[in-house]
């Protein structure tokens, strides 16, 4: 590291000594962009570093609610406004008691370089809550969020700030936050994505983070000469990710041996096929039960409780339920196995020393901010929709996500090349963290130094 990265790395570490995961995030990409920042000494005289760590603006709220029983509880709400160079803030909004501030700037600051490489005009933002969606009625869901919607909905708006979905946030949730916002402000606007298709949602918003995902592995593996079709495939998660994703993989003629949630996982030699997937949905989405219910619904399946699926041997591994899923034993052991791809569906689920094992073993691997980037694309697509009261056909938006992907693994894939002998890599291995990391940076810090010191 230069004196320059080397100097606010220390003054990250120091001012947000408590995130852990915040620091993380602020690291591998700090690192990656070291040749830009050396080429290009413009970054550093415009204090780019410094500034772009630290968000615009960070709102913490009080969520008062009742429960059915007439108890009252009281949550904490966020919303992190991070970057806005490009573009309105956009990012999800997550329910899950493990959210807190520096799980929410981690995530704020990876969708800045997952937006700019959408090439849609997005700023970077997240926010949510540690309340817990699960066990609670549709009652009680709804009166949380219609209370956390009523703080919320004076720092958000279509063309300041636009969330979305994530972890515990689903279409449910979208629906009451959004009838909230309308009822408030008495304006029917495309304030959030992920709306139902009724009332001015886009077909594929559900479907695109999983479905972009495998796009995104297919990109790489055309590199190779090779595609998913027949390839064995280890995914973790059973959510709104990981349920598309497996879905794709079927479709693309590949073999999913493997889904979980947070009480362990379930490993399904014959495969989770089409059908068996479309159970799970109905399981997941509408009874809301656990993973450990499919091994009783279908012959020959194992369940693993307490833990993650890493050890089954495997082609291609999708982490599509949490950040730091894969350590780097984890991830070694992946390797050892024979993985020779990991396209990452969740955000951050792999940790620094498992990024370096990926590396290092020199696999196909794509990193969050670019192979998953097709839910916030189409979230995009979704607030173009919007804005020219339209609806496009699903035909038109899989298309666009298709193409999405392609450049997004494009502009990664040249940008890891242009910087191959800088990032170490002269033997033709593509770098996909580092071109990744250096297309999103460049967009937005250009963009943040044409606009002066704001
Ligand atoms: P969902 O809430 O629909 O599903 C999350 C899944 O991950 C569930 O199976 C859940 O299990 C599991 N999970 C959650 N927390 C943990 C944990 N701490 N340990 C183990 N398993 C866990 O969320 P999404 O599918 O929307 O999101 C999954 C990941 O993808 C997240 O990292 C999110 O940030 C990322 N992402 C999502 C996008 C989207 O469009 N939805 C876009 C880009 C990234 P359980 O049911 O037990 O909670």
């Amino acid at each position: 590291m230069s004196d320059y990265t080397t100097k606010v790395m220390d003054q990250v570490r120091a001012k947000n000594a408590h995130e852990p995961e915040f620091i993380q995030a602020v690291q591998e990409v700090i690192t990656t962009i070291a040749p830009v920042l050396d080429a290009h000494k413009k970054y550093e005289d415009n204090c780019i570093l410094e500034r772009i760590t630290e968000p615009e603006r960070t709102i913490i709220f009080r969520v008062p609610w009742t429960d059915d029983k007439g108890n009252i509880h009281v949550n904490r709400g966020y919303r992190v406004e991070f970057n806005s160079a490009i573009g309105p803030y956009k990012g999800g909004l997550r329910f899950h008691p493990s959210v807190n501030l520096g799980i929410l700037k981690f995530l704020g600051f990876e969708q800045i370089f997952k937006n700019s490489l959408t090439t849609l005009a997005m700023g970077g933002g997240k926010g949510g809550s540690d309340f817990d969606p699960k066990g609670k009625s549709d009652r009680e869901v709804m009166r949380f969020c219609q209370s956390f919607m009523t703080e919320l909905q004076r720092h958000i708006g279509p063309d300041t700030d636009v969330p979305a979905g994530d972890i515990g946030v689903g279409g449910r949730e979208i629906g009451y936050l959004f009838g909230q916002y309308k009822r408030l402000r008495n304006e029917f606007t495309g304030v959030l994505t992920g709306k139902a298709l009724h009332w001015g949602g886009s077909l594929i918003r559900p479907e695109a983070t999983g479905y972009g995902c495998v796009y995104f592995a297919q990109n790489m593996l055309a590199t190779k000469g090779d595609s998913v079709e027949g390839k064995v495939c280890v995914v973790s998660g059973s959510g709104n990710v990981a349920q598309f994703l497996v879905e794709k993989l079927n479709q693309l003629g590949a073999k999913v041996v493997t889904m979980s949630d947070s009480d362990g996982y379930v490993y399904d030699p014959a495969g989770i096929d089409l059908e068996k997937v479309h159970w799970i949905m109905e399981l997941k989405n509408v009874r809301r039960g656990r993973i450990r219910e499919y091994a009783d619904a279908f012959p020959g399946v194992q369940y693993f409780p307490g833990q993650r699926p890493w050890s089954v041997p495997c082609d291609c591994a999708f982490p599509c339920a949490t950040q730091n899923e894969i350590n780097g034993a984890e991830a070694a052991t992946l390797i050892k196995n024979g993985c020779k791809l990991v396209a990452e569906g969740a955000n951050m689920p792999t940790d620094l020393d498992g990024i370096n094992a990926y590396l290092e073993a020199k696999i196909l691997y794509g990193p969050a901010k670019a192979a998953n980037a097709g839910g916030v694309a189409t979230s995009g697509l979704e607030m173009a929709q919007n804005s020219q009261r339209l609806n496009w056909t699903s035909e038109e938006v899989d298309a666009k996500l298709f193409d999405i992907m392609k450049n997004i693994h494009e502009n990664a894939y040249t940008h890891a090349q242009e910087f191959a002998a800088a990032t170490g890599s002269t033997d033709g291995f593509t770098n996909y963290v580092a071109g990744a990391n250096i297309a999103g940076f460049v967009k937005v810090a250009d963009a943040m130094i044409d606009q002066g010191l704001v």
